[in-house]
This record gives C-alpha cells, sequence and structure tokens, in this order.
C-alpha cells in the first residue's frame, strides 16, 4: 500500500491470539484447524515442543508491535484443556516476558468438557486464565451424540459447575438447529443452561461447511423457518435472564462482554500465532494480514526456523513504494 493512501492518528487496541489445534477426535461438523490426537500422533500431545514454536512465532512477530500494549489474550483451537495446566503457566509466563499486557487483561481459554477432570480448571486459573469459554454445545445426549462430541450431559454439568466456581466469568458456547432438534428441545436445552446462571452465552447455528463429515453425509436438520424461530426464541429467554445481545453470537451480563470478541468487530488489531493462525495488524500507512502455516507439524517445523508466517507480510521493515 503507497504511502499516504491510509492516515490512521492512533492504532486500535491489540490482541493476542495462541491456536492449540488438536483435539480428542474430529466432530463431524468442524471446518476449524483441527487435528484428531490420536491419528495425528504416535507420543501423545507435543506440548513443550509446540511451546517453543509459539515462542519462536512470538519473538519473530515482535518488531511488528513493538511498544504496544496487549489488552486480551484468547487461547482456542482445537481443544486447548487438552494441553496441562502446567503448559499453560509456561505459555502465559513466555509471553508475559515479552509482551506488554494490560493489568486488567483479559485472558480466555477454550475448554471441552470431554477433557475435564477435578481441579483442572482451577488450576487454568492460578495459571492467570481469567476467562473460560466451555464448548457445550448441548446438554442432552442425544443430540450431542448426533453432533459426534466426546462429552455427555454429566461432563457438561460437572464442568460448568467447575468452571463457575473457579471463574468469575465464563462463556457456554451452544449451538442450535441441531440433526433433529424441535422448538421444544432448544427450549429446554437454553433452560438448562440459564439455570447455571452464566454470565456469557455464545450461541452458534449449526451449518454444514464444505470439505466436513456432514458436508459428505448430511444429517437432516431444521429448516430455515424454524431456525430463525429457535433464534428468536434464544434472544427471548437470554434477556429474560439479564444477557443481553451484543454482537450476532453473543450474549452477556453487565460486566461480562468479551473484549476479545469485540475487538474483532471493531476492527482491532490481534496478532495471532499458532498453527492456521490469522493476524491483522495495523501502522499508520498501512494494515497488513498474515496467515501461519496451518498443519501443526509444518508449523512447528517453520516457527522453530523463525519462518511461520505462509501468507501475507513476513515482517519485513517497511519501505514506501516509489
Ligand atoms: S472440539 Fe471443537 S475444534 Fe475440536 S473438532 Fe470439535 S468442534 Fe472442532
Amino acid at each position: 500500500m503507497r504511502s499516504g493512501t491510509l492516515q490512521l492518528r492512533a492504532l486500535p487496541p491489540l490482541s493476542l491470539y495462541v491456536h492449540l489445534p488438536w483435539c480428542l477426535k474430529k466432530c463431524p461438523y468442524c471446518d476449524f484447524n483441527s487435528h484428531e490426537l490420536s491419528s495425528a500422533l504416535t507420543e501423545g500431545l507435543p506440548e513443550q515442543r509446540y511451546l517453543d514454536a509459539l515462542v519462536a512465532d512470538l519473538e519473530a512477530s515482535l518488531p511488528l508491535i513493538w511498544g504496544r500494549a496487549v489488552h486480551s489474550i484468547f487461547i482456542g483451537g482445537g481443544t486447548p484443556s487438552l494441553f496441562s495446566p502446567q503448559a499453560i503457566d509456561r505459555l502465559l509466563g513466555d509471553i508475559r516476558a515479552r509482551l506488554r499486557l494490560d493489568a486488567d487483561c483479559e485472558i480466555t481459554l477454550e475448554a471441552n468438557p470431554g477433557t475435564f477432570e477435578k481441579d483442572r480448571f482451577k488450576a487454568f486459573r492460578s495459571a492467570g486464565v481469567t476467562r473460560l469459554s466451555v464448548g457445550v454445545q448441548s446438554f442432552d445426549d442425544r443430540h450431542l451424540k448426533a453432533l459426534g462430541r466426546v462429552h455427555d450431559r454429566g461432563q457438561a454439568l460437572a464442568a460448568v459447575e467447575e468452571a463457575a466456581q473457579a471463574f468469575d466469568t465464563f462463556n457456554l458456547d451452544i449451538m442450535y438447529a441441531l440433526p433433529g432438534q424441535t422448538l421444544e428441545n432448544l427450549e429446554q436445552d437454553m433452560r438448562q443452561a440459564l439455570a447455571l446462571q452464566p454470565p456469557h452465552i455464545s450461541i452458534y447455528q449449526l451449518t454444514i461447511e464444505p470439505n466436513t463429515y456432514f458436508a459428505k453425509f448430511p444429517p437432516v436438520i431444521p429448516e430455515e423457518d424454524l431456525a430463525y424461530a429457535m433464534l428468536d426464541r434464544i434472544t427471548e429467554m437470554t434477556e429474560d435472564a439479564g444477557l443481553a445481545r451484543y454482537e450476532v453470537s453473543a450474549y452477556a451480563k453487565p460486566g461480562h462482554r468479551c473484549f476479545h470478541n469485540l475487538n474483532y468487530w471493531q476492527f482491532g488489531d490481534y496478532l495471532g500465532i499458532g498453527a492456521g493462525a490469522h493476524s491483522k495488524l495495523s501502522f499508520p500507512h498501512r494494515v497488513i494480514r498474515q496467515v501461519r502455516y496451518r498443519e501443526p507439524g509444518l508449523y512447528m517445523e517453520k516457527a522453530l526456523a523463525g519462518d511461520a508466517v505462509t501468507h501475507g507480510h513476513r515482517g519485513e521493515p517497511w519501505r514506501p513504494a516509489v
């Protein structure tokens, strides 16, 4: 971009996204950059090597964000809660040693009930995570099974209970328009979710995405009209419970909006590190976008060699076009 085309007087807030790409099992609807643990790795999760790669990736990115404070960190996936609390502690320590975090920096970690064990969430809290996002999706065993999730209703309830004990703020991810779901089923699911008094809920419609198992073998899902009726009902029920809708799929009690979500919606900056992560970073006269290598093995190899970026600007000193 030529010098002078863009004239930013101030840079937008900066967030950090960290992608941890493994899951116990690939869900049939999932088009995220997530990789099944068992089939991908014979020796288990390569925690330390992946953390080393993240540090190398972050260090190579530092010239692009010199001097800027970070307002939020989001550790997403994949299933980040597969990483041990000790690994998350090391990750946050490594980040703190290299970046200036705001005193009230929001640090979210995504967790799945299937990876839950007693006191694990408390240990994430002690490591410095301030906000847990629990991938419940549904409290109905029939629908969890149809979604190919590894957890059941009992595990979902236990996970939310421990999240509520360990964190002042937490999120439940809930999906709707599920195979065979009726409006009554959805209402029941929402009643259960709201009874747990989450300060924040994110609601996603099940959609059939290309290159997924469901794209090949599509399940019967509710018609569009019913899906709209479900969303209207969700909005009514969440409002009645004191959670206001503040972006397309997020509902929060006062004081519990997710800064990281809002930063994306308000065209804030984000540095994304980890396999397949995306970045958008502003400078006074340009905006750059980057994508990291997507396959975890290749990402680790490239990041450790100081070359994690596959598309976009790699961080060379900028010169005006002539
Ligand atoms: S747990 Fe989440 S990220 Fe992992 S496969 Fe399922 S939907 Fe995708």
